[in-house]
């Protein structure tokens, strides 16, 4: 009859919606099962790629020198997210942070060291602050290395895992940034490859992002110190008119996507690379004659 057969017309796209649904879900799901620690993911950068990990299937520990704004993103991001409160420059919170990992959900799968500052001290290497200096490096190199170092203790027993560390492209060209900023980029790139280089035998992939400049909080208050005037509209859009791959800017989920893929099986023979998120910048230098 008419009225049955539209009725299984109905019953056959339910069960195609149902489905398209579970696919996608599915094609979404490459971290399913695992735990990761994101330092610097109360906002930001590790925010963007906690949100992008919990949406894949992890279980994500937000570890920030920013309580208040840690504790409310943890919230936003729901069951799958917690918080703790860590300074990356303080040996012992890290090792905190990844204790509280494994206590909380039985291991370590993804350490991401992402947590860094930049620095807002006159640019000249004459006027080279050198106690600033030791302040940036203390977050941006020793806090990644303490990360990679505690994350490797509970790692090397299970001989798996995967570490992430955000670096930048002002590690990779000089001219771009602040000298001691560079300097501690351009550290973590040959850390991660240093560190690559014995936690291979263990299973363990180590890699690092170099991002171009994304207009975060992180980029928009160090902008200020140069054009007071401007708003951070204005600011962002300086920064992105700064790339040079036309009808694109650079996102903090692009970096979230080259994250998630490092993370993940696609990346299971990855080991020791700088996955570099740029949109060509490093790789151009445009002759620019007068008139083109
Ligand atoms: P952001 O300031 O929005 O986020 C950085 C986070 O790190 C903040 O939540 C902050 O509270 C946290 N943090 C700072 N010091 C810490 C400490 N001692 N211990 C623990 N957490 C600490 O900046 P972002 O743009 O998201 O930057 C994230 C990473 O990306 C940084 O390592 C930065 O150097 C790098 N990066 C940024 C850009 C850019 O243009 N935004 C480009 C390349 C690389």
């Amino acid at each position: 009859s008419i009225r049955s057969s539209s009725s299984i017309s109905r019953a056959l796209l339910a069960r195609s919606f149902v489905m398209r649904e579970f696919c996608a879900q599915r094609k979404e799901s490459k971290l399913e099962g695992k735990v990761a620690l994101i330092t610097g993911a109360a906002r930001g950068i590790g925010k963007e790629t906690a949100t992008k990990f919990i949406t894949n299937g992890a279980k994500v520990v937000i570890a920030d020198i920013r309580r208040d704004v840690g504790q409310e993103t943890a919230r936003q991001l729901g069951a799958n997210a917690s918080f703790v409160a860590c300074d990356v420059s303080q040996e012992s919170d890290v090792s905190n942070a990844v204790d509280y990992t494994v206590s909380t959900h039985g291991q370590l799968d993804i350490m991401y060291n992402n947590a860094g500052i930049a620095c807002r001290t006159p640019p000249s290497v004459v006027d080279l602050d050198l106690a600033a200096f030791d302040k940036v490096v203390s977050i941006n190199v020793r806090g990644a290395v303490a990360g990679i170092k505690h994350a490797s203790r509970v790692m090397i027993p299970r001989q798996a895992g995967c570490i992430l560390c955000t670096a930048s492209v002002t590690g990779m060209m000089g001219g771009l940034a602040q000298h001691t900023y560079s300097i501690t980029k351009s550290s973590v790139i040959g850390m991660v490859k240093s560190v690559a280089a014995e936690l291979c035998k263990h299973g363990i992939r180590v890699n690092c992002i170099s991002p171009f400049a994304i207009p975060t909080a992180f980029a928009l208050e160090e902008m200020q110190d140069y054009f007071p005037g401007l708003d951070a509209g204005a600011l962002a859009d300086m920064v992105h008119n700064a790339g040079v791959l036309k009808g694109a800017n650079c996102e903090p989920s692009d970096v979230a996507n080259a994250a998630l893929y490092l993370a993940s099986d696609d990346a299971k023979y990855i080991s020791g690379h700088n996955l570099v998120v740029d949109g060509g910048f490093t790789s151009i230098k445009s002759l620019n004659f007068a008139g083109t």
